[in-house]
């Protein structure tokens, strides 16, 4: 049976990915619904070109004219601006991918998870920002939650079904690029340096944050809603050839991984396969080949982010909120060359100190639009240090 699948963030490092496992897989197995990117014109036209999608909605506004005189021999409807997004994601799917970046994903994810059927999460801060929010809408809807993220992949592909027997998830990090670096390099790390990733090709914000450690702090806050397990339960490794993806530990001391290449197709066929498994072109493990396999505590005054992001989970309430958009922000000033590496991490910090002094700090927002409310507060707090640096 041919299955409906709608990719939000369809030109970005994981919707790329999921469209490379559709062109690869049998003719009449998928037939695209929609797809969705925030101004990329080339690339989704190429996409619509290639895969047919009954609807595209970019997010660009200013792009409109662009898009549709590329697209006008084609029979695609289109539509522009985020109410566009919202509507793509309802438009009925079997499976959603929702790879948006950031809490701009967090509305039209919603609106996937809304239909009541399978969703792929890549989109980590959705879980950061409206943890609450999000999985109330997830049980009220009845959709099924795939986890994208290697590691919850992981989690999910060896957690039985027995809570009371785990007694912790264990993420594996690689450590990023500057794993081995002191912190008088950590001084002078430029964009380049910083976006050159040693094991996964990923698009440049997630980069950034796997640089800065921020990425497992962010997906320590993810684990933590999607496996229902506090804090003290979830611990961090690292694991520089980041060929195990994740662990399980259980009570009578069994450990289980999940292990594949350090390729996100791996956790994206399983996804849209699941509970199938479907096939994904990626390079196979030779165990023969595989020097060794290593394990270290991360550095947490190196990278503090992570230490930021584990107390923002223990905080609860708006701090995670704060700390996903503060950092979304420093990350952008970063990247357009406004912050320098180590100032991200630290702008992040006192956004958390400014916020945590709102006498509302520890109650969560309590719906989607309180969730983008603070969201656009903390970035505006984080520009005012900005400027003021
Ligand atoms: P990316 O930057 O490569 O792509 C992001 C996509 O979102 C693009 O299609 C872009 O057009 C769209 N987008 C960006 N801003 C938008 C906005 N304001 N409104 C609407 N659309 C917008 O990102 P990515 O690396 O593919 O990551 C996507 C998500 O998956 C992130 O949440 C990331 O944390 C998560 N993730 C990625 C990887 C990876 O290997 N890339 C691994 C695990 C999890
Ligand atoms: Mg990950």
């Amino acid at each position: 049976m041919t299955k409906r699948i709608s990719v939000l963030g369809s030109t970005g490092s994981i919707g790329k990915n999921t469209l490379d496992i559709v062109r690869r897989a049998e003719a009449g197995a998928y037939k695209i619904v929609a797809l969705t990117a925030n101004s990329s014109v080339d690339i989704i036209a190429e996409q619509a070109e290639e895969f047919h999608p009954e609807f595209i909605a970019l997010a660009d506004e200013a792009k409109a004219a662009e898009l549709t005189s590329r697209l006008s021999d084609m029979d695609v409807e289109l539509g522009f601006g985020s109410e566009a997004l919202i509507e793509a994601a309802k438009r009925h799917a079997d499976f959603t991918m929702a790879a948006i970046i950031g809490s701009a994903g967090l509305e039209p994810t919603l609106a996937a998870v809304g239909q009541g059927n399978h969703v792929g999460l890549a989109n980590k801060e959705c879980l950061v920002c409206a943890g609450e929010t999000f999985m109330k809408a997830v049980k009220a809807s009845g959709a099924t939650l795939l986890p994208v993220d290697s590691e919850h992949n992981a989690i999910f592909q060896v957690l039985e079904d027995d809570p009371k027997g785990v007694r912790r998830l264990i993420l594996t990090a690689s450590g990023g690029p500057f794993r081995e670096a002191c912190m008088e390099r950590l001084q002078s790390v430029t964009r380049e340096d910083a976006l050159n990733h040693p094991v996964w090709s990923m698009g440049a914000k997630i980069s950034i944050d796997s640089a800065t450690l921020m990425n497992k702090g962010l997906e320590l806050i993810e684990a933590s809603w999607l496996f229902d397990r506090p804090s003290s339960e979830i611990d961090v490794i690292v694991h520089p050839q980041s060929i195990i993806h994740s662990m399980v530990e259980y009570l009578d001391g069994s450990v289980l991984s999940q292990m594949g290449s350090p390729d996100m197709r791996t956790p994206i066929a399983y996804a849209m396969g699941w509970p199938k498994r479907i096939a994904a072109p990626v390079e196979r493990l030779d165990f023969a080949k595989i020097s060794g396999l290593t394990f270290f505590e991360p550095d947490m005054e190196k990278f503090p982010a992570l230490r930021l992001a584990r107390e923002a989970l223990e905080a609860g309430g708006q701090a995670p909120c704060v700390l996903n958009a503060a950092n979304e922000q420093a990350v952008a000033a970063f990247l357009d060359g406004k912050l320098p590496f180590l100032g991200i991490a630290r702008v992040v910090e006192a956004a958390l100190d400014a916020h945590a002094k709102g006498s509302d700090f520890a109650c969560a927002p309590a719906h989607v639009e309180a969730v983008m409310a603070l969201d656009r507060a903390a970035r505006a707090t984080v520009d005012e240090q900005i400027v003021n640096l």
